[in-house]
């Protein structure tokens, strides 16, 4: 008999058109994702063989040295901050957060401090790492942050790639590069870009932290690809600051299913059908009255079309924030971006759902404006 946790619980369903967002459940995974995962609940597992069994066949995919797991890409952050810190010195590990007497400060370009639920600064100064920004409100130049990779006890250069990073940074493979000539490691977080995962690697960072629960669409998890000696540091880490961040057996094996079915997709195929879906979506939301419907390109490069919906205020009568508010205020709620409200715009992020709320969205938007 199938159980629904929302009639149980008495809890409201959700149509998501945010896109991977954390406090709506970030994604719904696949049957063949949630069926390993559920049977992993069930066995014992000698965790360390688990996680490298498991590293070593995403590693093989991706053409890596070695892939970690933590409990999600904000724990890999403050671990990989905390094993350029310490390396594998056990003495200098149980000491983390305290960093007296190590190279302990951490450069991040002004408009890669986003905030992805947290501070991304903070989930670096949680290992015991002291931020150093480079750059300010106009961006950043290579001299700035050349500058900040010269400041004293420098030992990393945290890169964010992200649709929240403000334009006008230096690109991730030449600060990467910047880096590596001053002898600092480069860590670059990439939680939602597992889609152009490749291209990310290829800025040549010395890990790039990725998450399992967002287009990878897994249980939450966070993987670190990187050398043998990096990806290693960090499991260390798990008898330290890194305890609470610790991976979690269905975690791995919930993000090695999710990773292999990514790699068995058709992904032009998977591109097409999404265009299609985006496509048909704007096109009837574009016969909504006050509403000028189009698709755009994802600003980062992901292979989807996001849907912008931008509303004559005026004449509906409606701010784009009541427009909002009123698709969250009902069973199932529904939720649309909210980075361009205030200029009345209504983002949708629709890879995830499909034709069905699609359609109960066009007609809560109808029954309301037209
Ligand atoms: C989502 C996100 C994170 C956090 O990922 P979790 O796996 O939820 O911890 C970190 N950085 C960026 C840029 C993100 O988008």
């Amino acid at each position: 008999m199938k159980t629904d946790i929302h009639d149980q619980l008495g809890l409201r369903r959700v149509i998501n058109a945010r896109g991977s967002y954390t406090p709506f459940g970030v994604s719904r995974s696949h049957d063949a994702v949630a069926a390993v995962v559920a049977e992993s609940l069930k066995h014992y597992f000698v965790m360390s063989e688990l996680a490298e069994a498991a590293g070593d066949r995403i590693a093989n995919i991706y053409d890596v040295e070695s892939v970690g797991f933590s409990h999600c890409a904000a724990g890999s952050i403050t671990m990989a901050i905390a094993a350029v810190m310490v390396g594998e010195d056990m003495d200098l590990l149980y000491k983390l957060p305290d960093t007296c007497n190590i190279s302990h400060r951490v450069v991040i370009q002004a408009g890669h401090l986003v905030n992805y639920g947290q501070p991304v600064e903070q989930a670096i100064r949680l290992a015991g790492a002291e931020v150093v920004v480079a750059g300010g409100q106009h961006g950043c130049t290579v001299e700035e942050l050349e500058a900040a990779l010269d400041t004293d006890d420098v030992c990393a250069l945290m890169c964010v790639e992200s649709r929240l990073c403000k334009p006008g940074t230096v690109a991730a493979d030449q600060a990467v590069a910047l880096a590596h000539k001053k002898g600092v490691t480069a860590v670059i977080d990439a939680a939602a870009q597992d889609l152009r995962l490749p291209d990310v690697l290829g800025f040549g960072a010395d890990i790039t932290i990725t998450s399992g629960q967002k287009y990878y669409a897994g249980p939450t998890c966070g993987l670190a690809l990187g050398s043998k000696s990096m990806v290693g540091a960090m499991a260390l880490q798990e008898k330290g600051i890194g305890r609470a961040m610790k991976l979690t057996k269905e975690g791995i094996i919930g993000a090695l299913a999710a990773v292999e079915l990514r790699v068995q997709t058709d992904m032009d195929a998977w591109s097409a059908e999404q265009k299609s879906k985006s496509d048909d979506f704007a096109a009837h939301l574009n016969q909504i009255r006050h509403l000028t419907v189009a698709c755009e390109a994802d600003q980062t490069g992901l292979p989807f079309l996001r849907v912008r919906a931008a509303l004559d205020e005026a004449s509906a009568g409606h701010t784009a924030f009541q427009v909002a508010e009123h698709l969250a205020a009902n069973d199932p709620m529904i939720s649309v971006q909210e980075h361009e409200l205030d200029k009345g715009v209504l983002n949708f992020e629709i890879i995830g759902l499909n034709r069905s709320e699609l359609e109960i969205i066009y007609e809560r938007l109808s029954d309301l404006l037209d």
